[in-house]
């Protein structure tokens, strides 16, 4: 068995699910070295750190978790046992509208359609809550396991599987228009695919939509104490309470194959890290398989596909320090976790249309989370930190640094639209372009929080490229374990656990 200057698995970069794969190897006996560019901290998309006012604490990516309490890879690893704490607010999701009209998704099936304001809409969602408790857990299993697991499929009837058929192969428009009338609730699952790059009328859209609001319904969009960094760093705990070891700032430049197996990665200041059994890539698809390894070690069709890989688009993210609350007019988005803007199904599909066509969207659709309503350590006195993102182009005409701060005043002004003295709080703002956002995390193309674009066809059996979908790669040893594999975006994961459970089996 190696050690740790001479591992048995080398891991380029510390993402969480790097770390996840790190733990589940290590935990199997393996001595593992991860090896993370930035000289700051583990967790790439997910971590906080200070941006506004001294002490304020904002997370850089990621910053709600509705798989933290219902991911195969998190139920394993229990991070609360190691110490993570977890709050929900009130609501978890509140979509407001200019003209008054809201909906909200709560947690539990009690009450569940309460905060949609028309009567229909709310006996219609709750029917759907009801039915979404009954199959969340082979769902789950269904789609975050590696692709294909059928286990699941015989656990459901052939009702819910009809109905989820339906459901899956609607598109976002269509799921809204069938099951509600009012336009409110019309426009909370379309608007919950927002975001990825699933716009409201796009093919089998619903089924992302889905997924986050009824996710939602059950573990919430609950938040860790302190900040998204506390579950990178309970990770980190938890590799290293299983001899594994975390190396910052240094940049993998190459990963040396030997005899066509993955031998071992180059530093960028031309040290080498050999790996006894297996490399881990937590790196973007097209850099492992474009930038990281000769072309000689990769069949040409695997190249071309790469070098017409499908990027997701860009995020504009926000930071505020804030004097007070957010004075929503909207009462219950006051006691939300997570705040939507987007007036209405059109002015979704709209502001999709200008994304898509690499304009800046006049009426930026947002995800504005609210976390310290419910984590009152995010700030040092009694003031409130928000954070808020949009999808944006990955590039504009002038360059971002020309935009940004103008950009950033349109999405001050559409929150003022609906929360009337917003910017009378505002004590301190951070403008993150999607340029910022891939010089802290070079999987973040453009601002690509996706990991690639999260469209039906680059799923499953398509994440990232035919038929390398079940981590394994054109190089024996060689695995891939982030987001641009199968499960794709979001904390869950599942990505670097499922890698590690196939890769241990190799090595068996
Ligand atoms: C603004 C924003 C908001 C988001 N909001 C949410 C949310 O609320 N909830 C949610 O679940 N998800 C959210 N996401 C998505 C989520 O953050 C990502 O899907 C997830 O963090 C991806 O994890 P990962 O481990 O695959 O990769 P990453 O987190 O991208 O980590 C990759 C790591 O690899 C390192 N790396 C890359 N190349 C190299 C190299 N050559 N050498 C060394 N190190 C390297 C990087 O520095 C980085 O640390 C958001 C993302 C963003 C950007």
């Amino acid at each position: 068995m190696g050690d740790m200057t001479n591992p048995d698995v080398v891991i380029i970069g510390a993402g969480h699910n790097g770390l996840v794969a790190g733990i589940v190897l290590a935990r199997a006996g393996l001595a593992v070295t991860v090896v993370e560019a930035n000289p700051k901290r583990a967790g790439g998309a997910l971590g906080s750190e200070e941006g506004t006012l001294p002490g304020y604490i904002h997370d850089v990516g990621a910053a709600f978790f509705p798989f933290a309490r219902a991911s195969p890879a998190f139920l394993d690893l229990d991070l609360e046992a190691a110490g993570l704490r977890w709050h929900n607010m009130p609501v978890e999701s509140c979509h407001p509208g200019p003209d008054g009209s809201f909906a909200c998704i709560k947690r539990g099936v009690e009450g569940a359609g309460e905060l949609f304001d028309d009567p229909h809409d709310a006996e219609a969602w709750a029917d759907l809550v009801r039915w979404h408790a009954k199959i969340e857990r082979p769902l789950l299993d269904l789609l975050l396991r590696p692709f294909p697991t059928l286990g699941p499929v015989f656990s459901l009837l052939p009702f819910d599987l009809f109905r989820l058929l339906r459901i899956m192969l609607s598109s976002g428009r269509g799921l809204a228009e069938r099951m509600f009338r009012g336009p409110a609730a019309r426009r909370v699952l379309p608007g919950l695919a927002l975001h990825v790059d699933v716009g409201p009328d796009d093919t089998f859209g619903a089924a992302l939509g889905y997924m986050l609001g009824l996710t939602a319904t059950t573990g919430g969009y609950c938040i860790p104490e302190g900040g998204a960094q506390k579950i990178a760093d309970t990770l980190v705990l938890l590799l290293e309470r299983h001899g594994g070891k975390v190396v910052l700032g240094q940049r993998v430049k190459r990963i040396i194959v030997d005899g066509r197996r993955a031998a071992g990665v180059e530093l960028s200041d031309g040290q080498q890290l050999r790996a006894n059994k297996a490399v881990f890539a937590n790196t973007g698809a097209p850099a492992l398989f474009l930038d990281l390894i000769a072309r000689q070690h990769m069949p040409g069709r695997v190249v071309r596909a790469m070098e017409r890989f499908p990027r997701g688009w860009g995020t504009f993210k926000v930071d505020w320090a804030l004097s007070k609350p957010v004075p929503w007019a909207v009462e219950h988005a006051r006691q939300a976790a997570v705040v939507h803007a987007g007036d209405s199904l059109d002015d979704l599909s709209r502001f999709t249309n200008q994304v898509r066509g690499g304009d800046l969207p006049d009426n930026p659709y947002l995800v504005i989370g609210q976390q310290s309503l419910g984590d009152p350590t995010r700030t040092p006195d009694q003031g409130h930190t928000l954070w808020a993102y949009s999808r944006v182009p990955p590039t504009v005409e002038g360059g971002w640094k020309a935009h940004a701060e103008a950009f950033g005043d349109q999405i001050d002004a559409r929150i003022e639209g609906l929360a009337p003295g917003f910017l009378q709080c505002v004590t301190g703002r951070r403008v993150v372009s999607p340029h910022d956002l891939e010089d802290m995390d070079a999987n973040l193309v453009g601002g690509d929080l996706g990991g690639g674009s999260n469209a039906w066809n680059r799923q499953l059996l398509f994440r990232p490229v035919f038929p390398y979908f079940r981590y394994r790669t054109p190089v024996k040893g060689l695995y891939l374990c982030s987001s641009y594999a199968h499960p794709g975006a979001g904390v869950h994961g599942m990505c670097g656990y499922n890698a590690a459970a196939i890769a241990l089996r190799d090595l068996a």
